[in-house]
């Protein structure tokens, strides 16, 4: 192809805005972003090459070269791994993430907005961090097995780019920055060790660079030898000290490195919240070094995630998406797992389905469940910190993780009619403290404390003292599903069925309350049942209510208005379900009603109250109310009659 000059698309243009201006206080990364491309590039070259030795083009000496040209003003990157084609190229440079572009450049426009530069690190700006130091970057690249066709690519990071046919006798990926006036720092020998030593120290292929020394020459006896001036002597140098850090054990790993580590495999530029290095032995061999991340990655909740634990087979890199070596309510977890029991020619299809894989699984999972648990027992303050990121994700093993019900009861948390702000409660806890009388454990879904405080389904439960659990979380909905009870009580929704809050003697007291108001109403709750009958179930008293006049709730089996909320953000389509409006008796906008229809039943005005007494309801929980124009018109309507009375 001759050469074509091309735009980049508007989420790259973007993208490398973003990276050049927020990312200038970590500028040297670039540099651990490249070299971290180059060992992935090696590392699919080896993979590939498992089952087509040609690929390996009778080379296997892997190797990164750091080449600095202190006349040129540039820094060269070389590797020998996989190579591209030029479609590749194409696809993978100028383009992002084939999916879910546009989302990700809004997390990352978000993450700058709120100034936080380092969740910019998580997005793998990668390649395009070149563009934080050069002002021009020319790549030639060739596919490992393809001797005819390389690929050259060049931009100034402007918005456009060249590329062209080129030739290269080695497989693999050259990168050449041409640094910018203010960044020549990066040439300097000092300077790239301490880089790559800072950074890239465990990557597992040496990172080379020719170092010239002035030398005096010297004689038999070892003596420089006078007057015969000076000789240059170049010798290639391994910049780092290759050590796969989980094979080492603990005792030899230094906090700084555990850090530095997992900087490399998640891409996040905090330190981790917490390391997790172990090995096995028995039925399945393998080393594991694990971490949870302090933060929640922006992609947590997108279907295409990129990142996972890194699958290692004997040292050889397998795979960075093994689905399988979590489940997926542990998708936030970080690492390399290395196997010793795997073959090497493992193809990424059957791991999915390979018993030594769900063995490894089934101890990686006990191994984080049991790290969670000590944490909540020993360090509650940081638990709960961790909770606040990764709860709602955690909770999703409740539906999915039945094995392990029992130990993922223990860790969850939640807010509730008792705890104060930033405050949770665990269902030991509350099972606890739950007073005498109360048998069942209540709980409220909706969207936050702060709207669910107010809801009126609470008044009666405040009342008795007996303590409720907010459930704020969309996963909520099928995490009490799943998990239905615990120690033996039964997880209750206050606004799903009749509850039972009373003793004996107090429902006694109420039935009799309830005919009394039966005899009082009867005809008025026809009339409204028939008023709302498109709307609701059934109008029926209430023993939930204390303050306010009506509140709607499901009837057991029924969608409540949050699942419905959720069901819709989801796009799915909503089943009609109509649900129960509850009257409190004790209101006096009912008592009001009952004089009306005492005086005349064909009150028209009776209509118009039931309309309005549905919408309340409708209002207090949060939910939209159907013809907002008709119930504005009647409560002005309303407003003006009071004042003329
Ligand atoms: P990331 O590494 O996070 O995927 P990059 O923008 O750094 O993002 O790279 C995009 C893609 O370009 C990589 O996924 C890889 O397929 C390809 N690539 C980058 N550098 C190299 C290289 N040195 N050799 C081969 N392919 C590379």
């Amino acid at each position: 192809m001759s050469k074509a000059t091309k735009q980049f698309q508007t989420e790259v243009k973007q993208l490398l805005d973003l990276v050049i201006h927020s990312l200038y206080s970590n500028r040297e990364i670039f540099l651990r972003e490249l070299i971290s491309n180059a060992s992935d590039a090696i590392d699919k070259a080896r993979f590939e090459a498992q089952s087509n030795e040609s690929l390996l083009e009778g080379n296997s000496d892997w190797k990164i070269k750091l080449i600095p040209n202190k006349d040129a003003g540039t820094l060269t990157i070389r590797d020998n791994g996989i190579g591209m084609s030029m479609a590749e190229v194409e696809e993978n440079i100028g383009t992002i993430a084939k999916s879910g572009t546009k989302s990700f450049v809004q997390a990352m426009k978000d993450a700058a907005a709120a100034e936080q530069p380092e969740l910019i690190g998580q997005f793998g700006v990668g390649f395009y961090a070149s563009f934080m130091v050069a002002d021009k970057v020319t790549l030639t690249t060739r596919r490992a097995g393809d001797a005819s066709h390389a690929t050259l690519w060049e931009s100034s990071g402007d918005g456009s780019y060249t590329i062209e046919d080129a030739t290269k006798a080695e497989r693999g990926t050259e990168i050449v920055l041409h640094l910018k006036e203010e960044f020549k720092e990066y040439l300097d020998e000092w300077k790239i060790r301490s880089i790559v030593k800072k950074y890239s120290d465990f990557i597992q292929y040496p990172v080379c660079m020719d170092i010239t020394r002035t030398e005096t020459p010297k004689g038999v006896d070892g003596e420089e030898i006078e007057g015969a001036g000076t000789i240059e002597k170049t010798e290639e140098q391994t910049l780092n000290s290759m050590k796969a850090i989980w094979a080492r054990s603990k005792s030899d790993v230094t906090e700084d490195e555990y850090k530095e580590f997992y900087k490399h495999v998640s891409h996040d530029f905090e330190d981790p919240f917490r390391t997790i290095h172990f090995a096995a032995e028995g039925t399945s061999e393998f080393k594991a070094l694990l971490y949870l991340p302090a933060k929640k990655p922006f992609d947590l909740f997108m279907a295409e995630r990129k990142r996972g634990v890194q699958l290692y087979v004997k040292r050889v890199f397998i795979t960075e998406k093994c689905d399988a070596l979590l489940p997926d309510y542990l998708r936030f977890v970080r690492g390399v797992v290395d196997s010793s029991d795997l073959p090497l020619n493992v193809s990424r299809e059957i791991l999915q389905e390979d018993v030594q894989i769900k063995r490894i699984q089934k101890s990686l999972v006990n191994k984080i469940l049991s790290t969670l648990a000590d944490l909540k027992e020993k360090e509650y303050d940081q638990y709960l910190t961790f909770w606040k990121e990764f709860g709602p994700v955690v909770k999703e093993g409740l539906h999915f993780d039945y094995a392990n019900k029992e130990k993922l009861q223990e860790l969850i948390l939640f807010q509730s009619t008792r705890t104060a702000e930033g405050e949770y409660v665990s269902l030991k806890e509350y099972v606890e403290r739950m007073p005498e009388a109360q048998k069942e454990i209540y709980y409220i879904t909706g969207e936050d404390k702060a709207s669910l405080e107010q809801s009126p389904l609470l008044e009666a439960f405040n009342a008795k003292g007996f303590e409720v659990l907010f459930m704020t979380d969309p996963v909520d909905e099928w995490v009490v599903q799943s998990l239905f009870e615990y120690k033996e009580k039964k997880l209750k929704a206050v606004d799903r069925g009749d509850v039972d809050l009373d003793s004996e003697e107090e429902k006694k007291e109420k039935e009799k309350k309830q005919e009394e108001a039966k005899k009082e109403f009867g005809t008025l709750l026809d009339l409204i049942k028939n008023r709302l009958e498109s709307k609701i179930k059934e109008v029926r008293f209430s023993n939930r209510l204390t303050d306010s006049a009506c509140c709607l709730v499901a009837d057991e089996y029924g969608m409540n208005a949050n699942m419905e909320r959720i069901m819709k953000a989801m796009n799915q389509a909503v089943p009609e379900s109509k649900r129960v409006l509850e009257l409190n008796p004790d209101h006096p906008i009912l008592k009001v009603m009952a004089e009306m229809h005492k005086q005349n039943p064909d009150n028209s005005r009776l209509l118009d109250y039931s309309d309005l007494l549905y919408d309340q309801a409708l209002l207090t929980e949060g939910s939209p109310i159907k013809d907002p124009l008709k119930f504005t018109k009647l409560v002005s309507e309303l407003m003006v009659k009071a004042a003329q009375q």
